[in-house]
């Protein structure tokens, strides 16, 4: 295998681990979202990309020749800058998230773009079609994400001035 062989397939494995991550920081969040159905639907229409982006992962891993059971300690082992996210106990929970979910939407296109630069380098154009897809979902969760920070955090003022309680 040659070098850059090699930080392309460890590229692949901890995007595995990223998307594993992002299943497990946006499902809690969609099970508490009580008053912001556009973000729950959002996040639901992401969680569901995000599952075909793991299968894009694994073929992509298969064809790399990755062992089964590398990919089954996969899903531990993204532990990094990103563990610190998720805010489940602040009122403006909501408006947080929205914070962590943008932050987290633009390390997954840094990762994109830089196994994108390896699968261009190496002239594999499969992998370059399917980690083409995953990175322009990702964009377009970030781009919906920037789009969202404003009506969100106004709608958390509103329900705050009403008085609602369930603000989540
Ligand atoms: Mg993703
Ligand atoms: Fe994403």
């Amino acid at each position: 295998m040659t070098e850059v062989s090699s930080i392309y397939l460890s590229g692949l494995k901890n995007a595995h681990a990223m998307e594993n991550q992002a299943l497990s920081i946006m499902k809690p969040q969609v099970s508490r979202i009580e008053n912001y159905p556009q973000v729950a639907r959002r996040l639901e229409q992401h969680i569901a990309e995000t599952e075909v982006q793991i299968s894009r992962l694994d073929q992509l891993l298969d064809g790399a020749g990755a062992d089964n059971s590398t990919l089954k300690d996969m899903a531990l082992s993204f532990t990094g800058a990103m563990a610190a996210l998720g805010h489940t106990v602040a009122p403006d929970e909501i408006v947080k998230n929205s914070f962590a979910n943008y932050a987290f939407e633009h390390f997954e296109i840094a990762a994109y773009k830089s196994l994108l630069a390896l699968a261009n380098h190496m002239g594999d154009a499969r992998a370059v079609d399917l980690l083409t897809q995953n990175l322009r979902e990702e964009q377009d969760m970030a781009a919906w994400l920037d789009e969202n920070i404003e009506p969100v955090t106004l709608q958390y003022a509103a329900l705050r001035e009403v008085g609602e309680t369930a603000k989540r």
